[in-house]
This record gives structure tokens, C-alpha cells and sequence, in this order.
């Protein structure tokens, strides 16, 4: 691969929004993916295994719980700087940016919201420094967009729960230490527990064969009369609504990276077009190049402005799950129009591992789908402006 020269899009100067902190974290981030992920990471994707050397750098640069206390680890910053942080990790690789986004967003800050003192002190410190790595299991193989309909269930048996069931499609599943997992009693109650690797009845098995988000190990989490104690029920709810709202910061951590992804492939893109030449001329001399350019970056500079807007929205406390929702669908939308208009500005060069253009834009097959899916996500919006639900 190339060497990283990535210099950031910014045509409305919306770098005048952020504060002085918020750029030291976006810059701090920026030159440790260039530092560290960059230089390795298209040998990683091509093996379709995570880079685990970097999980002690993620630590150090506060990539896990960097929304929490000190106290546990955390290193307390806002939304925008947390967005900003997404933003630049998932330039460097979509792997990258969900290792942070499940550990900080799915696992730590599930259990800082809803867990006990016990629950707290037992795993948010070692989550913080990356020596337990953790998983966030809500989907099932039969139950993806619908959740509510999952099939694994919980009894009680004494001191324990007894958990049978399955979890598809979940980040870290192959070397998780621990699982954050959902599951429904006989009455239809919810529950979330904290499923340790060595629980008896607990097993993962990796999706080997695919073609999206290859750096990041994707498996399935398995229950089989799977034994978990009493103290790691973390909490139950009559309602799905409190699983799909623990969503919401791993959401906006999608909507953040995707723009990442848009950044650096329209980057990419428009040096080549300036470099390269046909017909002896420069490419980008040609209006339908500009064009496409010229349309990434306006949608590029939209969704800068929407994720700042959003951060404010969330620093503040007041973002709703609807708006999170638009952000998601429209800048993973934005993300893939970019990218596939970058690929073909770079020609056959597009769809090599010389550039990350393709990488990226093969990760975006899954940011469509996952954390809900474009279809889903246009639901929720048109439930909220017409007030029906249509699923
Ligand atoms: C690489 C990867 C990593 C993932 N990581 C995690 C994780 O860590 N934890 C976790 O819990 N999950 C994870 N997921 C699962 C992800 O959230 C689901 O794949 C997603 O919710 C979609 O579910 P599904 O794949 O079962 O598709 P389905 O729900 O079967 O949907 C199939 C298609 O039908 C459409 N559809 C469904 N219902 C409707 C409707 N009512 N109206 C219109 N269209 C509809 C969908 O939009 C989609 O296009 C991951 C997925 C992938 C691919």
C-alpha cells in the first residue's frame, strides 16, 4: 500500500466549530492511524484477521470507554471528540473503529449505565486498558432487523441462570473474553448478561468466508445449558426498546466513521485525478470527473455539518434515537456513493489493496446492514415524521 497521505476535506471550515480539545483528539487519532494502522492494515484485511497487536495502542490512546469517568478508565470526553475519534479510525480500517465502538459504546457503557458496583469494578478498568475485549450480542440467525422475536431464553436454576440459544453475526465473537448478551425469560422479559469465556455451556465459532469488514472477526456466540451466576445479570426489561436504545452511541460512532471513510476516499481520489492522465491531459481536467468530485464533496461537507450538529445534540443530551437513526442512514449512504465514484476515478488502480479505496468501499457493504439496516433505518424515520409505523 501507499504511503498515508491523507489530508482532511474540509470546504465549509467546519473545523471552526470544534473546540481546542476536540481537535487534539482528532489529530491525536489521525497520526496514530497513520502511525500504526495504515502502514499494515491491507495485510491484515487480505488475511481477514484483526491486527491484535494494536489493541495495547487503542488502550493508550484512549480509544476504549473514552466516553466514561476516569474512574473507570475513561478519559471523559464529549460526543463530538468521541465522533471526531470514530471518524478517523474508521479512515484507517472499519475494523479499527468497531473494536473501540463495541467496547466503548456496546459494552463499557452498558455496563457504567446499567450495572452495579460489583459489575463495574470487576470489568470496566481491564476493558479500559484492552485486557478483557468484549461482545455485543442482540441478533440472532433468525432474527436480525427483529429482535424482538429472538429465541434465546434464560430459567433460573438456584443460584444461576441457564441459557440456550444462539447469537449471529457479533464483532469479536472468536477471542471476545466477555459477552454482553440479550436474552428472553418464559414470561417475555428481557435480559442482558455478562457471559464470561470460561462459563460452562459458552462457545464461539468465527465466520471465516467473507467479503466485507475482513479485518474485524466476526462470529457467532453459543449457548448450550450455558451456566452464568446470578451476580452477572446486568439488567432485564419488559421492553426491546432498552436493547435498541444501547445502541444509540454505537450509531452515531457509524455515522462518524462512515464520514471517515468519505474523507479519505475522496481524498485519495482527487489527488489521482490530478495525477493521472489520458488523452494528454490530466483526468481531472474532464467535467465529468469534476462532477463526481464536486458532488462528493458537497455531500461530504452535508454530513460533516449533520455529524457536528448531532454531537452538540447528544453532548446535550437531547438527540433523539429517530435523529440518530437519519444520521446513520444518510452518511453510510453518502460513505458509499464516494467511494464507489473514487473507485472509478482510480480506474483498474481502484480496485486494488495499493489503494483503500476498494476496502472501504467493500466495509461499507456492512455498514448498510448492520447496527439496522438502510430499509429499517428509513422506517424508523418515516414511523417518527408520520406518526404509523410501517413494520
Ligand atoms: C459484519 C457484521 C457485524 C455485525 N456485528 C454485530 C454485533 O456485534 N452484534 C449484533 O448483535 N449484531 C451484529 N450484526 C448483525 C446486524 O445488526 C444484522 O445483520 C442486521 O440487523 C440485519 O439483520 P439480518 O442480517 O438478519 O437481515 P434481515 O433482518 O433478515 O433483513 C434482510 C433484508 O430485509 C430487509 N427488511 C427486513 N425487515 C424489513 C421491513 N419490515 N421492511 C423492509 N425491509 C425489511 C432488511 O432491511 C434487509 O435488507 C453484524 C452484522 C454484520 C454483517
Amino acid at each position: 500500500m501507499r504511503k498515508d497521505q491523507f489530508e482532511s476535506p474540509d470546504y465549509y471550515m467546519v473545523e471552526k466549530l470544534f473546540s481546542e480539545e476536540q481537535i487534539i483528539v482528532r489529530d491525536a487519532t489521525r497520526q496514530w492511524v497513520k502511525e500504526y494502522v495504515s502502514p499494515i492494515i491491507e495485510d491484515y484485511n487480505l488475511k481477514g484477521v484483526f491486527p491484535k497487536e494494536l489493541i495495547k495502542g487503542i488502550a493508550e490512546i484512549g480509544g476504549f470507554g473514552a466516553i466514561l469517568p476516569a474512574k473507570y478508565g475513561g478519559s471523559e470526553l464529549d460526543l463530538i471528540s468521541y465522533g471526531l475519534m470514530m471518524q478517523e479510525l474508521e479512515r484507517g480500517d472499519s475494523s479499527i473503529r468497531v473494536m473501540c465502538s463495541i467496547q466503548t459504546s456496546l459494552v463499557m457503557n452498558n455496563i457504567y449505565e446499567h450495572g452495579n458496583d460489583f459489575h463495574k469494578e470487576e470489568f470496566l478498568l481491564k476493558l479500559s486498558k484492552g485486557e478483557l475485549i468484549g461482545s455485543f450480542g442482540l441478533s440472532e440467525p433468525g432474527h436480525g432487523s427483529d429482535p424482538a422475536s429472538m429465541q434465546t431464553r434464560h430459567t433460573i436454576d438456584g443460584d444461576h441462570y441457564i441459557i440456550n440459544g444462539s447469537k449471529m453475526w457479533i464483532g469479536n465473537a472468536p477471542f471476545c473474553d466477555i459477552a454482553l448478551v440479550w436474552s428472553k425469560s418464559a414470561n417475555d422479559n428481557y435480559a442482558c448478561f455478562i457471559v464470561r469465556r470460561n462459563d460452562p455451556g459458552f462457545s464461539t465459532s468465527k465466520i471465516d468466508k467473507k467479503w466485507s469488514f475482513r479485518a474485524s472477526e466476526t462470529g457467532e456466540l453459543i449457548f448450550d445449558n450455558c451456566k452464568v451466576h446470578k451476580k452477572y445479570l446486568l439488567f432485564e426489561s419488559d421492553s426491546i426498546n432498552a436493547a435498541l436504545r444501547s445502541l444509540n452511541i454505537a450509531r452515531y460512532a457509524v455515522a462518524c466513521g462512515s464520514i471517515g471513510i468519505a474523507m479519505e476516499c475522496y481524498d485519495v481520489a482527487l489527488k489521482y485525478s490530478n495525477e493521472r492522465t489520458q488523452f494528454g491531459k490530466k483526468i481531472s481536467s474532464n467535467q465529468l470527473i469534476q462532477k463526481k468530485l464536486v458532488d462528493m464533496v458537497t455531500e461530504i461537507t452535508k454530513a460533516q455539518l449533520l455529524n457536528w450538529k448531532l454531537g452538540m445534540m447528544m453532548n446535550d443530551g437531547d438527540a433523539t434515537f429517530e435523529q440518530i437513526s437519519m444520521a446513520k442512514r444518510n452518511n453510510v449512504s453518502v460513505a458509499y456513493n464516494v467511494a464507489r465514484n473514487a473507485r472509478q476515478i482510480l480506474g483498474g488502480m481502484g480496485i486494488t489493496a495499493e489503494y483503500p479505496v476498494m476496502r472501504h468501499l467493500i466495509n461499507l457493504e456492512t455498514l448498510i446492514t448492520y447496527q439496522g439496516t438502510d430499509e429499517i433505518h428509513t422506517l424508523i424515520t418515516g414511523r417518527n415524521i408520520t406518526g404509523v409505523s410501517a413494520f
